[in-house]
Order: C-alpha cells, then structure tokens, then sequence
C-alpha cells in the first residue's frame, strides 16, 4: 500500500478540515470563509413510524453565492472569494458542514407532548477531486482507492466518539437527486442511534449472511460487472429499475476490513458501475450512493455492500416516488431485476 498522508488544518471556527493524500501537505492556507453560526439540529420522535426526524432549520439559510463561476468546492485559487478549501491545490478534503444536520451542541428544544432529542453526531463534505468537473466515473483508480481510504479513516475516527452510533458515507449525484454544487463530494453523516434500514439489516444478518447465501444467484443472473473480491450486481428484490449492489465476495463487516487488494477491486468496482451508468443514459447519470457497513468495526455478522439507487423509472422517465411507496411503503416496479441486469451489464462489465 502506498504512503497516505493525513493533514489536519485548524479553521478560523476552530474546526479541522482534513486533507488525505498520496503527497505530503504542507501549503501555507490562503484566506479562509468567514466564520457562520453553528447549526443547532435536533431531533422529534414519528411516533407512527417509529423513527427520528432531524430538524436544522438554519439549513434553509445556506449560502447564495456569488456568482455562477464561484464554486465554494473549488480550491481557492484565482477566484476572487475564499472558498471551503482556503488551499491552491488538495487531493481529497473532508471538512464538517457548515449547516449540519447532526452536530454536537448542548441546546434541546423542548415540546410539549412530543419526544425531542439534541441532533448528536455530526455531518462532514468529503470533496473527491480538486478538479470541478472530475467524477467518479473520470476518476483514477489511485484517487478512487484514496477515496476508500478516507472512508475508512472516517469510520475508524467517527466510530471512537462516544454518542455516534453509526457512520453512513453517501453521494447524492444530480440535479434530479437535490445537487445544488457540482464540484464531485459526497458526504459522512454519523448519528447517534442505528438508522432503521440499518436496523432491520443487521437484525437479518444477526440470523443468517442472506447476501453470502444468494452469491450464486448473483453471479449467475444479476451480476452488471465482476472481479476477484466483488459482484456488483442488480438486487433480486430491487426497488428502482436500475438499483446496483457493489457486494465484497467475502463477507467482511465494513471497508476497514478490506486488504490492499480488495480495496482496488472496490475502487475499481465503484468506477465501472458510476461509469457504465453514464454510458447507459448517455449523460451523467442521476443517483443516491450509499455504504451499508456494520455499526461497529468488530462485528462479525454483517455483510458490507454499497447500494446505488438512480431515481429512474426507465432510461427517459424519472421514478417518483408516489402514492403507494410514500404512503404505504411498498414499491411498485415495471421492469423484473433480471432484465435490468441483462441490459446494465452491457455497459459496466
Ligand atoms: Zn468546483
């Protein structure tokens, strides 16, 4: 594995911005965003769903920029306004959300009747390139195996803290998804209780590795593209006509998991998918990204996977979700997982 160096920069608020990188990071910091108000996000219990609802109205307050051409993602170079990296060049950045949606602070609100909580945790941009326009279809398998490589530092770190009870990398990608910037990030939520998709997997996994169980089937019918230690394929049960699982052959509780060798294989299976969907549509292809990895690095049950879901109903129509899977959670699909495999893989194998 190469040398991977880690800077930790201390912003004017007092909060780092972290640099990964195959280079050592030395540069002296240009001058930095002003410094906002803390987010103060809490949290009111669904009764009927049975889940937490995260508030942080000073979300809505988020910054008008300047002019079209200034990209707050961008390294601050020749614009003429200090931008989120006050550096003239990076190779990946993860710095905490200005507006998060879990943050740690000692303010609850309080309601009458209603069950509220402090937003615990916190949400951090992860910022994949230096380049504007670089995605991870574009990407280097070097830059991808780095950004693998964060995450897992993110895991190893955020996972320490006492109240964060599960860390989530995700991307969403395109307008289409609610992309306001499109400087390629993703972003790092860590809460403090087990989501409840996460919930409901690991209660699964408890019992049986059901994804060890249909490997074959995946590797015979469902499979879009394939290497030594991974399947990425479309999910039997999909809920959205082109849905991708990026599945580790071998069951492993999360990335920290992974050998240098599995890393490049992932590395090289998240370029193939992203890639392949952007030949597919011919356009950079809308999608949600996530990494399900099990809440604790030491658990031995839980079967790591990386789930794509493009809000696609067929290649021209958009998925919305409607009356039955909003209100009643239960998703109506038009085309079976068999022949969206069929027609993906020509693209991503
Ligand atoms: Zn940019």
């Amino acid at each position: 594995m190469k040398k991977i160096y880690k800077r930790s920069f201390v912003r004017n608020d007092k909060k780092n911005i972290l640099l990964f990188g195959y280079k050592k990071h030395t540069e002296q910091a240009e001058k930095e965003l002003a410094i906002s108000a803390d987010s103060k996000p809490h949290m009111r219990w669904h009764p009927f769903r049975n889940e937490w609802i995260t508030y942080s109205p000073g979300r809505k307050n988020r910054t008008a920029f300047p002019s079209k051409k200034y990209c707050p993602l961008c390294p601050s170079k020749k614009i003429q306004y200090p931008t989120e990296i006050p550096f003239k060049k990076f190779e990946i950045a993860v710095f905490p959300n200005r507006w998060a949606s879990f943050n740690f602070h000692k303010k609850n609100f309080k309601l009458k009747k209603i069950r509220t909580k402090i937003s615990k945790g916190s949400s951090e941009v992860i910022i994949y390139s230096d380049k504007h326009n670089e995605t991870i279809a574009d990407m280097s398998i070097e830059r991808l195996e780095l950004l693998v490589y964060t995450w897992i530092d993110r895991y190893r770190e955020l996972l320490k803290v006492k109240d964060i009870k599960y860390v989530m990398p995700f991307e969403n990608r395109g307008k289409e998804c609610g992309v306001t910037l499109h400087h390629p990030h993703g972003q790092i939520y860590a809460y403090p209780f087990i989501p409840p998709v996460i919930q409901n997997e690991e209660k699964i996994f408890n019992k049986k590795n059901y994804l060890g169980e249909i490997m074959q089937e995946l590797d015979k019918k469902y499979w879009v593209y394939k290497n030594d230690d991974m399947i990425a394929a479309v999910p039997p049960f999909a809920r959205y006509s082109y849905e991708v699982w990026i599945i580790p052959r071998k069951k492993v509780a999360g990335p920290w998991n992974f050998n240098d060798k599995q890393i490049k294989s992932y590395a090289r299976s998240l370029k193939k998918v992203v890639k392949g969907y952007d030949l597919f549509l011919g356009k950079k292809c809308p999608y949600i990204m996530g990494l399900h990895a099990a809440p604790q690095l030491n658990n031995n049950k839980f079967h790591f996977h990386t789930e794509f879901y493009p809000p696609l109903r067929s290649k021209n129509r958009p998925k919305i979700l409607a009356g039955s899977e909003s209100m009643a959670g239960t998703f109506v699909m038009d085309v079976v997982p068999e022949d969206s495999a069929r027609i993906l893989r020509k693209f991503m194998r």
